[in-house]
């Protein structure tokens, strides 16, 4: 049934034959060279000059004062909740539509997730929801923002940027700042995108990247903290590093901490990564106007970019008609070798999180029920 177009989309992806994965790492450049020169130094672990080089690299790239590396985004993610200030008990606001790992660091943190819809347009958290569930839900007392039933902190929000799209951050930035709530944003996804000229992960208090295998660069495994205040970002690098007071030879510590240090081996490996990011960014980017382009006549509606916006294009996505639909189109896709996926399941179904409180979440349910993601990656690196 959808034999022409799956010809298309593998004529998009520069793919004739064979699997086409939804994205797959591309190591082109100097990532052989790095990781060998981290081995013949014998500084593979937690010490080691591409550690520097790849958190200067990033702050550079992303215009944050400040870069951490961290071991996976999720860990990143719950350093990052600290620094903003969540402690046991808290509630921290985001959005159903997510990846499991944005409820999993709040949890870890110590608090309990909110889920709270998203906008058809970013497919982000919806400042409206936000709005609607503080003014509903919850009231100022002092300069605490505290929720009226249980009498708890709300603490932090944190919107994510889906598949690389910026969220409306003016206006979130706006409603938070009314009721004195920092963000964090889960930025996991868009390296390399930016809302109105900014890079995510660095209009809120606190952001976090991922260098998953899967995400547009990355470290085998990997994280970072972005902040652009130079006392947060001291303190991350402290508490990621189990807090030890620099000593020529002496184990002192003065905080209970992580260990969440990204070991050199995997910065070497994303050094070189970053080297290529500009060249992967504009094949995706071109390869996501082919996919809009493909769509434009047709009845499914490809996700494009935000106004005002510039997105990474991590993983481009098209929204069918029905649930049905999607389905039909992700059997004969994957059974054609594409890489095709759903969107996760919203966060509020899933059984370790049924208890937490949500909005109605209407355009999360329909997002959710129509959406199908594309093979996205650079795959031969070539347009
Ligand atoms: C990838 C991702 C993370 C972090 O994942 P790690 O695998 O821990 O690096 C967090 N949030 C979102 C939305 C993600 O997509």
């Amino acid at each position: 049934m959808y034999e022409a177009l799956i010809n298309s989309i593998r004529s998009v992806q520069n793919f004739p034959d064979g699997p086409i994965p939804l994205h797959a790492p591309v190591f082109a450049g100097n990532e052989k060279k790095y990781v060998l020169d981290t081995i013949e130094s014998t500084f593979v672990s937690s010490v080691g000059e591409y550690v520097t080089r790849f958190e200067n690299l990033l702050a550079e790239y992303c215009g944050s004062k400040r870069a951490v590396a961290c071991c996976n985004g999720t860990s990143a993610l719950e350093i990052a909740l600290r620094l903003a200030g969540v402690r046991n008990e808290d509630l921290v606001l985001t959005q159903a539509l997510t990846f499991v790992a944005t409820a999993n660091a709040i949890v870890h943190a110590g608090a309990e997730p909110v889920f709270l819809d998203v906008d058809r347009d970013t497919l982000g958290l919806s400042p409206k929801a936000v709005a609607n569930f503080l003014n509903k839900h919850c009231r100022l007392e002092g300069k605490q923002c505290r929720h009226t039933q249980s009498g708890r902190r709300v603490a932090v929000c944190v919107p994510m940027h889906t598949f690389g799209h910026p969220a409306h951050m003016d206006e979130l930035l706006a409603v938070c700042q009314e009721w004195n709530i920092p963000i964090v944003e889960d930025a996991a996804e868009a390296l390399g995108s930016t809302y109105k000229g900014q890079h995510c992960g660095t209009m809120g208090q606190v952001g976090i990247l991922s260098f998953n295998g899967n995400k547009t660069v990355t470290t085998g495994g990997g994280g970072a903290v972005l902040t652009n205040d130079q006392a947060l970002g001291t303190l991350a690098k402290h508490l990621t590093t189990t807090a030890k007071l620099p000593h020529r030879w002496e184990f002192r510590h003065d905080a209970v901490a992580w260990n969440f240090r990204l070991p050199n081996l995997n910065a070497a490996l994303g050094c070189a990564q970053m080297e290529q990011l500009d060249h992967f960014l504009s094949i995706k980017r071109a390869r996501a106007k082919a996919y809009e382009k493909l769509f434009r006549n047709s009845e499914w509606q490809f996700v494009a970019e935000p106004q005002g916006c510039r997105s990474n294009y991590w993983l481009c996505a098209v929204l069918t008609n029905s649930r049905s639909e999607r389905d039909t189109f992700l059997a004969e896709a994957n059974d054609a070798g594409l890489g095709t996926r759903p969107v996760w399941k919203p966060l509020h179904t899933l059984p370790m999180f049924k208890d937490c409180q949500c909005d109605e979440l209407q355009v999360t349910m329909d997002i959710t029920a129509r959406l199908v993601n594309l093979p996205s990656g650079v795959v031969d690196g070539k347009i």
